[in-house]
């Protein structure tokens, strides 16, 4: 689920329902929390070395691993903390802003 917020202009309390109710067990995987993100991770293949330390420290579980290797970063749920990013001992990943990083990719898509 991503987050509307299309009446952000109007907003008003009244029109809400109160947030952070948990309605439902295990529902954290519905929000694709990622769409909070500012900052965005880089990735590096060639300057990694596969030590996984950006996976411990990841508070979103957002990095992707498959047999025991790093595999990418999961957009969808990465918030752009950048612990990643400062505890890679190999300078394998770097942030860059997030807004700049959309408009490249849709430029790129021609939907800008
Ligand atoms: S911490 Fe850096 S070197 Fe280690 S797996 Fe993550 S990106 Fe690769
Ligand atoms: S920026 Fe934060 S949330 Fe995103 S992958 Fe890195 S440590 Fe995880």
């Amino acid at each position: 689920m991503n987050w509307d917020i299309k009446d952000i202009k109007d907003w008003d309390w009244r029109k809400h329902p109160r947030g952070g109710l948990i309605r439902d067990a295990g529902n954290a995987k519905k929000f694709k929390t990622g769409g909070w993100r500012s900052a965005r991770p880089l990735w590096d293949e060639e300057k990694c070395v596969q030590c996984l330390i950006c996976h411990i420290f990841c508070p979103d579980c957002s990095i992707k691993t498959k047999d025991e290797k790093m595999t990418g970063i999961d957009y969808d749920f990465c918030k752009g903390c950048g612990i990643c990013a400062y505890e890679c001992p190999h300078d394998a990943i770097t942030m860059i802003d997030e807004a700049e990083a959309r408009k490249k990719e849709e430029a790129e898509e021609g939907r800008a």
